[in-house]
């Protein structure tokens, strides 16, 4: 049994926070701490209704280290589940290696003034947490996460060899306003906005945003358009999935969302350097998000289906191979489940997988580690009994032709 800190209160953390409460043996205590506590309050309310869990809250600032250090010794938590905004990653890092305790984390590390990320400031505190004999799991949600998961299960089980792999992203939920985005909004728009970029032959090649598109037939969902973005999982299994000739990530998108991101981003909303407005600086991808929809409320309004998953292939004893690993989910199951619709349950979900098997000893290591370094079965068990079921289908080989 450990003492759990979470951090953030928004969607991904109210399914992280309502699923390590359904997982009451595993964690003897859980602290949800946030910007806001109101938020952490409602959500421990929520708990305790359906679950009859009790669960603690408190304010933090996880920008400061030194607080969450602070908070850390008062709650006696083990393990920090951080689920606040790519922003804190660092600071969070810091404050566990201090204060000695397992790190886990959904998303990698932005600066606030550069729409980039990457995970060279993450990786590079390896050696602290060696030093500070703690484990750092980075990136334990869905994409990267369950994908960087699937990808090591195939290598660990099913292939010899991997040469191609497709990660595919379809969100076919539809919550009925014109323009939206389902997860923290000014994160999503600059991810979106953003040049693409995939991996060949030892290169990364760069495209124009949404420049490359293809039709796919998502299981249970059907034909969609899927654009080619750069997605942080890339970085991480260039390195880890050995013999890779090429690895690409595409997302869905409606012709109506484009269209409105195309608008805002050519009158500059999707800016993310300081404009004057009437004598006083505002920030003009921070005033859209107070404009849009908090992807919170979208839960009780969002049907349909997501399905994300990965096309991997390659050789398997001496024949050519591929497959197709995915896991379909409703948004309104989930919605009825956690209160919270599913881009933010097939994150939450896997962020409490990870935390519980590094809570339970099943992962172990110092230092700081990405999903696909770790045994992939106990994982992949877990997405089938904790409400994110995956399938194979077995698939003529066409990929990287
Ligand atoms: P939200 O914006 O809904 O929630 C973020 C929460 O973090 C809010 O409660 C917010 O505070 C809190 N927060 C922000 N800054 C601070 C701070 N300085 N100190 C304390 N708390 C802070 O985001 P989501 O729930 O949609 O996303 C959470 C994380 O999950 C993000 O990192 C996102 O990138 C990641 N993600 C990962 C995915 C994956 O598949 N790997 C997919 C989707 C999201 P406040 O309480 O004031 O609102």
């Amino acid at each position: 049994m450990k003492n759990l800190l979470i951090i953030g209160a928004g969607g991904v953390s109210r399914v992280a926070t309502v699923k390590c409460a359904m997982n009451s043996d595993t964690f003897s205590k859980i602290t949800l701490a946030s910007r806001t506590k109101s938020k952490c309050d409602e959500i421990a309310a929520f708990i305790k209704e359906r679950l009859g869990v009790q669960i603690e809250t408190a304010q933090i600032d996880a920008d400061d280290s030194d607080a969450v250090i602070e908070l850390i010794k008062k709650t006696g938590a083990q393990i920090l589940l951080n689920v606040a905004l790519p922003y804190q990653d660092l600071s969070l890092m810091d404050a566990c290696i201090k204060a000695r305790i397992h790190y886990i984390d959904t998303a990698n590390y932005e600066h606030p003034d550069l729409a980039k990320f990457e995970y060279k400031e993450q990786w590079a505190r390896n050696e602290k947490f060696k030093e500070a004999e703690i484990l750092g799991l980075l990136g334990s949600g869905f994409d990267p996460g369950v994908t960087n998961v699937f990808c090591a299960y195939a290598q660990q089980n099913l292939f010899d060899e991997i040469h191609y792999i497709d990660i595919l992203d379809c969100n076919a939920g539809d919550h009925g306003y014109a323009f939206a985005t389902n997860f923290n909004p000014e994160i999503n728009l600059r991810e979106v906005s953003a040049k693409g970029r995939y991996w060949e032959n030892g290169k990364w090649i760069e495209t124009e945003p949404m420049e490359i598109k293809m039709e796919w037939d998502y299981p249970e969902i059907g034909v969609k358009d899927s654009y080619l973005l750069y997605h942080e999982e890339l970085e991480s299994l260039v390195k880890n999935i050995k013999g890779l000739k090429r690895i690409r990530f595409f997302m869905t998108f409606g012709q109506s969302y484009l269209t409105h991101m195309k608008c805002l981003e050519n009158v500059g909303m999707l800016g993310i350097k300081p404009v004057m407005h009437q004598g006083r600086e505002i920030i003009p991808i921070e005033f859209l998000k107070t404009l849009l929809p908090d992807p919170a409320s979208l839960g009780p309004r969002t049907k349909g289906y997501t399905n994300i998953g990965c096309v991997i292939r390659g050789i398997k004893d001496g024949k050519d191979k591929q497959i197709y690993i995915y896991n379909v989910c409703n948004h309104e199951e989930c919605y009825k489940e956690t209160g919270a619709q599913a881009v933010s349950y097939t994150t939450g979900v896997p962020a409490m997988i990870g935390t519980k098997l590094i809570a339970k000893g099943i992962w172990q290591g110092k230092g700081v580690f990405n999903m696909e370094e770790f045994d992939a079965k106990p994982f992949m068990d877990e997405l089938n009994s904790q409400g994110l079921p995956w399938k194979i289908i077995e698939m003529t080989p066409n990929l990287g032709e």
